[in-house]
């Protein structure tokens, strides 16, 4: 097509390519969903219907971008990976955080009716802002996502204790706020227990750990894949064929995608599925 001599404007485009070979995460998040709780009654301090959109639209996101590798979601929160090798709309920031934020929301939209059949959505109408962050090591992007389910686990145990002083206790929320200021996780803990009954430990796990969304694959015991000798100690890495890489990725691409509730800051999540950092 011919140029117009309108064409000119294009070159006011900033250009936003993510820093190449670096670990992308994309976190959403909800607009304004403490009002939503109150809009949609959602249940506190968990509402399982609520959470289960949320995952629901995460996975239908991985589904579609098989870029992505792994994702953890919290509250009104998630967090897509993209592999440091990822050149998906050449890694132009706008693009990808554009793109995995309005799928997200497409989907959370069509999904809701499934788990909240009596309330149908009307305004405001669920959004989701998105950003996205460059992690350059696999340790940073572990920190990344340690760091997001740490925060699930102090807001639950903050929650869930402030909750049931309001719900249980019969203390307002401003009591309530009083008695936990300054506790420890701890002191929560003995609250819980000796004022309710409740072992904080036996809340469900999705409430405890968030959710974890990644492609299912054959689990490796760590144990075996230690090398045991000198020999193998020294010997050269052995280098796969580009073909198989390709032919690899491609299998896993293809496997189911599960939503777990599992600790993913310890080490045995990520031993025993190398392939989702490779
Ligand atoms: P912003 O637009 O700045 O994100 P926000 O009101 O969404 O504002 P957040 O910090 O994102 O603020 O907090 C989300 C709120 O929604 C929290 O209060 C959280 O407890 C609540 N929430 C999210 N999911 C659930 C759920 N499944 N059940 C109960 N409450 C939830
Ligand atoms: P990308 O994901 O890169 O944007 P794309 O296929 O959406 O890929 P666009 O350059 O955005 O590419 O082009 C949109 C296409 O959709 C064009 O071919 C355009 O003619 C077509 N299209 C959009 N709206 C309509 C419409 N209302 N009626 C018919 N065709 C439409
Ligand atoms: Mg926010
Ligand atoms: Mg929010
Ligand atoms: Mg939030
Ligand atoms: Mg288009």
């Amino acid at each position: 097509m011919a140029n117009s001599k309108f064409e000119y404007v294009r070159e006011f485009e900033q250009p936003d390519y993510l820093l190449r070979n670096t670990w992308i995460v994309v976190r959403v998040d909800g607009r304004a969903f403490t009002k939503m709780c109150a809009r949609y009654g959602f249940e506190k301090p968990n509402d399982r219907r609520a959470l289960d959109v949320m995952n629901a639209a995460a996975k239908a996101v991985v589904a579609d971008l098989p870029e992505i590798t792994i994702a953890y979601g919290v509250s009104d929160e998630y967090s897509f990976v993209l592999h440091k090798s990822c050149n998906l709309f050449e890694r132009r920031a706008s693009k990808l955080v554009s793109t995995i934020a309005s799928t997200f929301t497409a989907n959370y939209v069509h999904c809701w009716p499934n788990y909240f059949p009596g309330t149908p959505l009307s305004f405001p109408l669920p959004t989701f802002d998105g950003r996205a962050v460059c992690y350059p090591t696999i340790q940073n992007l572990r920190d990344y996502m340690s760091w997001r389910q740490a925060d699930c686990h102090i807001n639950n145990l903050y929650n869930t204790t402030f909750w049931s002083l309001v719900q249980l206790g019969g203390l307002d929320n401003k009591e309530a706020e009083k008695t936990l200021a300054g506790t420890l996780a701890a002191d929560k803990n003995e609250i819980l227990f000796s004022r309710f009954k409740i072992n904080y430990n036996n809340e469900p796990e999705i409430f405890k750990k968030g959710s974890v969304v990644f492609r299912d694959y054959e689990l490796v015991d760590p144990e075996s894949h230690k090398t045991s000798d000198a020999v193998d100690a020294l010997a050269e890495p052995v280098e796969q064929s580009k073909t198989q890489n390709e032919n690899d990725k491609k299998r896993r691409s293809k496997a189911r995608i599960v939503v777990e509730h599992l600790d993913i800051i310890r080490d045995d999540f990520w031993d025993q599925r190398p392939w989702i950092l490779s």
